[in-house]
């Protein structure tokens, strides 16, 4: 089983894919307010388990894309091969990232902030 942070985390990681799947099959406007949800500390993560399930079963109407499963567990794979040293500013999720430059730290798409030194 994933901890709910390791389920942002791969929500986080995966921000700009998720972005595009969204908007291409029709959830931008849901995509949106999520967003907005997100950002506020209202939304849940059972909340993203819906949407990212909607989205991979929009693609797969439309792509034959086999999707099936935990929308989380099939992006999570990923997520353990990275490291970095610095984390979400929020605590809520566990990605980890490294710097884009010396002086630059990570952004955290989902939060919408710089992240934060471990
Ligand atoms: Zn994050």
């Amino acid at each position: 089983m994933l901890t709910d942070s390791t389920k942002w985390a791969t929500i986080c990681e995966d921000y700009d894919k998720i972005r595009v799947d969204a908007f291409a099959f029709g959830y931008g406007d849901v995509w949106e307010e999520l967003m907005d949800s997100t950002r506020s500390g209202s939304a849940k993560i059972s909340d993203w388990a819906k949407f990212l399930s909607d989205v991979n079963n929009a693609a797969e109407g439309s792509q034959n894309i086999i999707s099936k499963g935990d929308p989380f567990q099939r992006r999570s794979a990923a997520l353990h091969a990275m490291s970095g040293g610095f984390v979400c500013a929020t605590g809520r999720c566990d990605r980890s990232a490294s710097p884009l430059t010396a002086t630059m730290p990570p952004q955290c798409p989902l939060f919408d902030r710089p992240m934060a030194q471990d």
